[in-house]
């Protein structure tokens, strides 16, 4: 597919390329969609192989990045940059050139930091733009979202039990953590706090026994962590988890987790409900990050948005139960219709093309 009929099928508002020579800098800004308010969403920087893989990263994930804000109540709407490269071309000229790219946009796309890239950079892209956010304390920005995004997964896992055993708390829950970095970590200590049986593993083994050590967990290896017997599953390593490989393995109730693209594909939602495993959607699970981060821009407290993901889950498993469809297409429903309900109706179009 050509790169305007990648960009056409997508109904993306706007999309540019920056290329500048001197610096190095190759990069792809996405827009999907400003109809609730700017377009916010991360600047990845990834060893892509050509400048299509780039294109279509950039288009698949600001589009997923409208339907998280518009789901988690933000006034904003959904966007991605992506930069073709590694850590070893960037520098503070690299920074401050593509800062003056963000900023040619006018604030219609507001970045923030995503794989590849650190609140540092956010500090040189600051000097540039004032369209950036998810800095660190010392550079009056919020620091880093990972406690707050675990306590979004633990609000989304009550509404989960709630839904599926009538129950809020989480006393006693078998919970099984795939990854416990920056918010497995934060969220295996959420978990324990609220009285939960918490099993974990990590592909650095120092990671996972500083968490036995200091909490009494119990740690599995990496390769057993799927198919534990438990009744909630939350992958927090990175994407792809669930596949036609690892499906039929599975031993859990439900799956609610912070990892981005936890699917490998849409079917795997489908092969998950066949199986009866109930599914909250990523981007509706590890909202609290972007709340997080939107937070910043307007100086508000994001807890009680916070708090409130777990109404969000609520409303979209029963949506799901009601439409008689999966968790996941529950979700982009409810984000869609926002999106149509509140926006200005200039540019959004749904999946099928509608307005
Ligand atoms: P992180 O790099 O700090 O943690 C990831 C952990 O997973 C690491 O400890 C790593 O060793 C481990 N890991 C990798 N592969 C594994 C495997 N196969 N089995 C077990 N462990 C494995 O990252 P993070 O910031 O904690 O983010 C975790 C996930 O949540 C990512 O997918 C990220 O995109 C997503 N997310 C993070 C935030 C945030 O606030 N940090 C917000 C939204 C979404």
């Amino acid at each position: 597919m050509g790169v305007f009929e990648a960009i056409g099928s997508h109904s993306h508002e706007r999309v540019i390329a920056g290329y500048d020579p001197a610096t190095g800098l190759k990069a792809f800004i996405a827009i999907y969609s400003t109809e609730l308010g700017p377009a916010l969403g991360g600047t990845r920087l990834y060893g892509y192989p050509n400048s299509e893989a780039a294109l279509n990263d950039a288009l698949r994930l600001s589009r997923a990045m409208a339907l998280k804000a518009s789901a988690a109540g933000l006034s904003l709407g959904g966007g991605k940059a992506v930069i073709i490269g590694d850590r070893s071309i960037t520098s503070e000229d690299f920074w401050r050139a593509y800062g003056r790219l963000v900023d040619s946009l006018g604030g219609a796309y507001i970045t923030a930091e995503d794989v590849g890239t650190t609140t540092a950079d956010m500090a040189i892209i600051a000097q540039e733009t004032k369209w950036v956010t998810g800095r660190a304390t010392e550079d009056d920005g919020r620091g880093d979202p990972s406690p707050v995004t675990a306590r979004g997964v633990l609000r989304a896992m009550m509404a989960t039990s709630k839904h599926l055993w009538d129950r809020d708390s989480m006393h006693g829950c078998r919970v099984a953590v795939q990854g416990v970095g920056k918010v497995g970590s934060a969220l295996v200590r959420e978990l324990v706090n609220a009285g939960a049986e918490v099993v974990i593993a990590d592909i650095v083994p120092d990671s996972a026994a500083a968490l036995v050590e200091e909490l009494g967990v119990k740690a599995v290896s990496p390769e057993e962590i799927l198919n534990q017997d438990c009744d909630i599953l939350a992958p927090c390593s990175l994407g792809g988890s669930f596949s036609p490989e690892t499906i039929p393995g599975l031993r859990c109730s439900a799956i609610v987790g912070a990892a981005n693209n936890q699917l490998t594909s849409n079917e795997d939602a489908d092969a998950l409900a066949q199986r009866s495993i109930l599914y909250v959607p990523d981007f509706i699970a590890n909202a609290a990050g972007v709340i997080h981060v939107a937070s910043e821009l307007d100086g508000s407290d994001p807890s009680a948005k916070v708090e409130s993901l777990y109404d969000a889950v609520l409303r979209i498993l029963e949506r799901a139960t009601t439409d008689n469809v999966t968790p996941h297409e529950a979700a982009v429903r409810f984000a869609e219709d926002r999106i149509l309900r509140e926006g200005d109706g200039t540019t959004f179009r749904t999946r099928d093309g509608e307005r």
